[in-house]
């Protein structure tokens, strides 16, 4: 086994999942003939309760179950901190508690700083004995090459439509087709999706990007800012450009003749659209998409930046 494994592919495939089943497996004091972990054993027991001393997870405040982003509070870090880092210290040097292996996993690895990521590449450039190192990223390309480069890395794969299908049916998402396709295949984001509720900005702006020329940036913007606003840190900036970008994937397919990949339902109106936007304008334009949703991390005004996403979007169908 390396000592390090890097878990890498889109999100909302189970990779975070993924890697807990396997550390839970290799902690596991008896497990299965499969390999998995039997669940009952004191490891097990331990694991599922959060306190194995011989695991420790790292990832973003914000992504802690307990942790509610309440008015008035000082927002929880989308970041993994360094502190968080150092603190594993303590971890290394103290012996394995059961005497085997010592697992960290990081999850995402893209929420470190460079200071922080140079920080945990210390000690991936020389383990300490017996531990394993799990990251999981959805964004590897945007991982320090260092970090990337002491990992091995394990690519999982999009499931078969069918095979996705079915977690969706699990949990009782209709109409799994249409979003697996706006999840780019994705399960567990489809299901996040379908499950939310909290889809009234996708249609809102999907509604507004169907106008084409006829769409009116500045008041998209401020409608747009207005629901990250009433979503009280749910939907993200990001969340709204990724949206974006799957519609300007879609009007390049369109554009090329070949069916839409994201909004299945809406293949009609962007073929419609597509054919009034000259192709090396429609190329270019998802160019600076693809950057922007770099920038959308951590913008210095929202509003100023949905404005100008929006009026590059609507410059497309000048003449
Ligand atoms: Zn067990």
């Amino acid at each position: 086994m390396p000592h390090s494994l890097l878990l890498i592919g889109q999100k909302g495939l189970g990779k975070f999942d993924l890697a807990r089943c396997f550390a839970a497996s290799l902690l596991c004091e008896s497990p299965l003939a499969d390999g998995m972990a039997c669940g009952k054993c004191l490891a097990c027991n331990w694991f599922a309760q959060g306190n194995h001393p011989d695991f420790r997870l790292l990832q973003p405040e914000a992504l802690s179950e307990d942790v509610e982003a309440e008015d008035g509070k000082k927002k929880p870090s989308q970041q993994i901190t360094i502190d968080q880092v150092r603190s594993l210290d303590e971890f290394f040097n103290v012996g394995t508690h059961r005497g085997g292996l010592r697992i960290v996993l990081v999850n995402p690895t893209e929420a470190m700083n460079r200071n922080t990521a140079n920080s945990i590449l210390k000690t991936l450039e020389e383990p300490s004995p017996s531990t394993l190192f799990l990251m999981v990223s959805s964004e590897p390309m945007r991982l320090l090459p260092t970090i990337r480069s002491r990992c091995q890395v394990v690519p999982v794969p999009v499931p078969l439509v069918k095979v996705a299908a079915r977690v969706l049916a699990d949990e009782g998402v209709e109409r799994a087709e249409h979003w697996l396709a706006l999840a780019g295949g994705a399960p567990g984001l489809a299901v996040d999706m379908a499950n939310s509720g909290q889809n009234a900005w996708l249609d809102l702006l999907v509604s507004r990007l169907g106008a084409g020329r006829a769409a009116d940036p500045l008041g998209m913007a401020t409608e747009l800012e207005k629901a990250l606003k009433d979503s009280k840190g749910r939907l993200l900036l990001k969340q709204v450009v990724e949206a974006f970008q799957k519609w300007m994937v879609d009007l390049n397919l369109a554009r090329n003749g070949l069916p839409v990949r994201y909004f299945l339902q809406h293949q009609a109106k962007i073929s419609g659209l597509a054919d009034m936007i000259p192709p090396a304008r429609l190329i270019q334009s998802y160019r600076a998409a693809i950057n922007r949703r770099q920038e959308a991390e951590q913008p210095l005004n929202a509003r100023l930046f949905l404005e100008g996403l929006f009026l590059e979007y609507r410059a497309l169908f000048a003449n």
